[in-house]
């Protein structure tokens, strides 16, 4: 297993609803360690930016809208083999379809209102943390 890191987003859904505390908590108790953090009401061009894989696909416009629509806490989390540990504990992206006990399973409202995000493989996640944050503000955890 290898150390990795993973971008995280809290969607507005969960951040509407105050969920911040208690998806961190998930996040931190399956051993994963926040090594960024930043909120941010994304714009169109950013939502549009960020999710440009899925341009073409019936829910783009639908999808930019309720990421544009409130804040998110857009973080980087580090761990073993982080990227797989995060989607194990977010769950599947329709929560009628998540484990019990996952993150989707108990905060999501649908398929698209699904509380959190998560890079789904190293290329992505690398991507994607360059997408939101600079080298320097990925701060060490080696205490
Ligand atoms: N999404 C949606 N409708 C769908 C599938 C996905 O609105 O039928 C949204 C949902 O918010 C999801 C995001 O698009 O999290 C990205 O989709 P992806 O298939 O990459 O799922 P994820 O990797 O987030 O589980």
């Amino acid at each position: 297993m290898a150390v990795e890191r993973t971008l995280s987003i809290i969607k507005p859904d969960a951040v509407a609803r105050n969920q911040i505390g208690a998806i961190c908590a998930r996040l931190e108790k399956a051993g994963l360690r926040i090594v960024a953090a930043k909120m941010l009401h994304l714009d169109q061009q950013q939502a549009e930016g960020f999710y440009a894989v899925h341009r073409d696909r019936p829910f783009f416009r639908d999808l930019v809208k309720f990421m544009t629509s409130g804040p998110v806490l857009v973080q980087v989390l580090e761990g073993e083999s982080a990227i797989a540990r995060n989607r194990e504990i977010m769950g599947a992206t329709d929560p009628k379809k998540a484990s019990p006990g996952t993150i989707r399973a108990d905060f999501a409202t649908n398929v698209e209102e699904n509380a959190v995000h998560g890079s789904d493989a190293p290329e992505t996640a690398k991507k994607e943390i360059a997408y939101f944050f600079r080298d320097d503000e990925l701060c060490a955890r080696t205490r």
